[in-house]
């Protein structure tokens, strides 16, 4: 298959609007699409538009005309060739460009049966010209035009499509077609209003009498008409060729740069828009710019299956943050969706209680080992807050301690570097102790003796319990006559069926879950014993969507999932050779003092320590950059999901042996700033 890209765009910048002026009174593309239409070999022809808003015209005349049509990326043309091109799946593409209203069909088939006879990759009239400006025809394999978009950063070949398949470096097997006369003295291209005349002239002189008129008779013409060979002959051929090869020049210093920021175009441009409506462009931190560094990340995701997702601009990842954790399953669940579907048709939400809250509540009784009984929230937030809340009444007291994050709410969030907002009163309730340290705690015990009303933690986040490190805590909780909260947001459904309590083999007094409890359906629960649960009925924990069924489906189809296939063992067995692979990795590079690994498994992490001359925000920002770039979505951490393959891990096995190698080259040769392309992150809570 022949598939012919006609190239148009209304904003041409040396004469604005051109593709849209009227010839006869039919916008000038429009007669180029039918002269190309007369071509005896092409066998489609779509026309390649971008998805700015200035070429919306282009897409009503398309529609109007019932011709085919493509919207892209406006400035990176190669871009949308491909996405033009993988559609259909051609053989060979025929490139041609909206300036060449006198394009010629029989130019058009003599230069594609030159490439076809001489199976050549690349075939065109301009690699030496010798036709008219304003004929041009290139024809390339489909093979070239996927490597071409691969491979290309300069932005003259972004631009231009072509240069980096007919580059000499590039060993193509190139052609060009010679016309017996030189005639490339003549200008038929239309740049400048002088063109645009010039070609009008014609057009008077011969459409009239024949629409189909040649460009031998257009040489006869100007033989009947001299005039029109000089009008405008003072322009230079491929003048903008030119001026973007200069650009090349400014940016040859740093071509990944263009590269990097082709790659998120409209991710970049949806998030200047963004920004003006929704404050920080995002509705999480840990989904901003505070963690995706800009102009090297992809800032929007549109559609997500299995492990992986598509971001805006049309990049594949493996997706190893799995929406923070959330995504237990993979995206996409067949069964999860089935659930959601069915429940979505009786309703999602009602004026009284649905059946599904008990069947849920007694999925998780069943599941859980300190799960007697339940209450729903929407986010991790509402969870933690009504077990703080609730811990409080149970005991009387007011302080907290806590190890970690636990949610954005004022009880908790006080107490951190990000406390704007929150009353003093609030934050002096609310005490740190570190993970694995039981002296910490024992020292807010000490302080706040017979007023600790709740000690909230993760049963595991990036360290392993050691030293008895949870039944210490559970003995001092007791001791203490303070009520111990899990907080298993990640943990829960990920290390084991009835989360970390399970697997590490202590019971607290309550639990909180969130995430993976419903495989990225917002659902949280606190659980725990009947004897503080009860006391729900009097503590306000109540809203509007508690009870929403949508949710509520998806989790139990969840949960059952869990129940009846091997997830977590699956999990675990892809997160250790994840784990394994990379740390051998690292051990090859002999990079174990730059780079850390830790975390159980299903939800391990990388971290990065400082050098003398960097900071681990520029090494880590330096990474995301580069993996990224090499499709895989990850913050630092792996959030394994039952949908991450074999074929997942030996990609990320590559990708990481890429980056960690160029990490080590830049921090070694002491020029990371400039691999950089951006500016750091820096760390969302500052230390004090
Ligand atoms: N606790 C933990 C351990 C978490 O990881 C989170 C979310 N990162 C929360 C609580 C809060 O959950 P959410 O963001 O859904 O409110």
């Amino acid at each position: 298959m022949i598939l012919a890209i006609l190239q148009v765009r209304v904003s041409s910048t040396r004469l604005p609007a051109k593709v849209l002026k009227p010839i006869f009174g039919k916008p000038m593309f429009l007669h180029q699409y039918e002269r190309i239409k007369r071509s005896k070999l092409i066998n489609k022809i779509v026309i390649a538009t971008s998805d700015d808003m200035s070429d919306n015209p282009i897409e009503e005349l398309c529609i109007k005309n019932s011709i085919d049509y493509y919207r892209g990326n406006l400035h990176d043309v190669l871009d949308r060739f491909y996405q033009t091109a993988i559609k259909y799946k051609p053989q060979h593409i025929v490139r041609l460009t909206g300036d060449c209203p006198l394009m010629d069909p029989n130019v058009i088939d003599t230069v594609i049966e030159t490439h076809l006879n001489g199976k050549y990759d690349y075939t065109s009239n301009t690699l030496e010209p010798t036709y008219p400006d304003g004929l041009d025809v290139e024809i390339f394999t489909y093979q070239c035009l996927i490597e071409a978009y691969k491979m290309a950063s300069l932005p003259s070949h972004r631009e231009h499509v072509t240069p980096y398949i007919y580059d000499k470096n590039n060993n193509y097997k190139l052609k060009n077609v010679s016309n017996i006369e030189n005639l490339n003295y003549l200008r038929w291209t239309v740049d400048e209003e002088l063109d645009f005349q010039l070609v009008n002239k014609i057009f008077e002189e011969l459409y009239f009498e024949n629409p189909e008129f040649s460009y031998r008779d257009i040489l006869k013409l100007i033989v009947r008409i001299p005039e029109l060979k000089t009008v405008n002959a003072h322009f230079n051929r491929n003048e903008g060729f030119g001026i973007s090869r200069k650009n090349d020049l400014i940016d040859e210093q740093q071509p990944s740069k263009k590269i990097t920021q082709n790659r998120y175009i409209k991710s970049q441009n949806l998030l200047n828009r963004s920004r003006k409506s929704i404050p920080l462009g995002a509705q999480t931190f840990s989904k901003s710019i505070t963690h995706f560094p800009e102009g090297v990340s992809p800032h929007f995701i549109e559609y997500g299956n299995g492990s992986r997702v598509w971001d805006i601009d049309g990049n594949e990842y493996i997706d190893f943050s799995s929406s923070l954790a959330a995504i237990t399953l993979g995206y996409n669940d067949i069964d999860v969706n089935n659930a959601v579907k069915n429940q979505l048709e009786k309703g999602s939400i009602f004026s009284l209680s649905h059946p599904i809250e008990v069947e849920v509540a007694e999925k998780l009784i069943e599941m859980v080992p300190c799960a007697e009984m339940v209450r729903f929230g929407k986010s991790g937030s509402d969870a933690t807050a009504g077990a703080i809340r609730l811990a409080r009444a149970y005991t009387g007291r007011d302080h907290v301690a806590i190890c970690g994050y636990h949610g954005w709410q004022d009880w908790y969030i006080g107490a951190t570097s990000r406390n704007r907002g929150i009353p003093k009163s609030t934050a002096e309730l609310t005490h740190f102790f570190q993970f694995n340290n039981i002296e910490s705690l024992e020292k807010i015990f000490k302080n706040h003796q017979n007023n600790v009303a709740a000690v909230i933690l993760e049963p595991m986040n990036t360290e392993f319990p050691q030293n008895n490190f949870l039944q210490l805590v559970q003995e001092l909780s007791k001791k203490n006559g303070t009520v111990l909260i899990f907080d298993e947001m990640i943990t829960g459904f990920r290390f084991s069926n009835g989360g970390a309590q399970e697997y590490f083999g202590v019971t607290p007094d309550l639990a909180t879950f969130g995430k993976g409890i419903a495989n990225g359906f917002p659902l949280s629960a606190v659980a725990g014993k009947a004897e503080i649960m009860k006391l729900m009925e009097e503590v306000f924990f109540s809203f509007t969507f508690g009870g929403e069924t949508l949710s509520l489906a998806a989790s139990l189809a969840t949960l059952k999932k869990l129940q009846h296939e091997p997830i977590i063992k699956q999990m675990r067995k892809q997160g250790q050779k994840l784990m394994e692979q990379t740390s051998q990795i690292l051990n090859e590079y002999g990079m174990k003092d730059l780079v850390r690994l830790s975390g159980d498994p299903v939800w391990s992490f990388i971290h990065f320590n400082d050098t003398h001359s960097y900071s681990q925000w520029e090494i880590k920002t330096l990474f995301l950059q580069e993996v990224f770039k090499r499709g895989v979505l990850t913050t630092g951490t792996h959030n394994i999901s039952y949908s991450h393959t074999d074929e997942d891990l030996s990609i990320i096995k590559n990708v990481y042996q890429e980056v960690f190698l160029l990490l080590k080259k830049a921090i070694n040769e002491g020029n990371l700033y400039e691999y950089l392309e951006t500016k750091p992150i820096e760390p969302l809570f500052k230390l004090r």
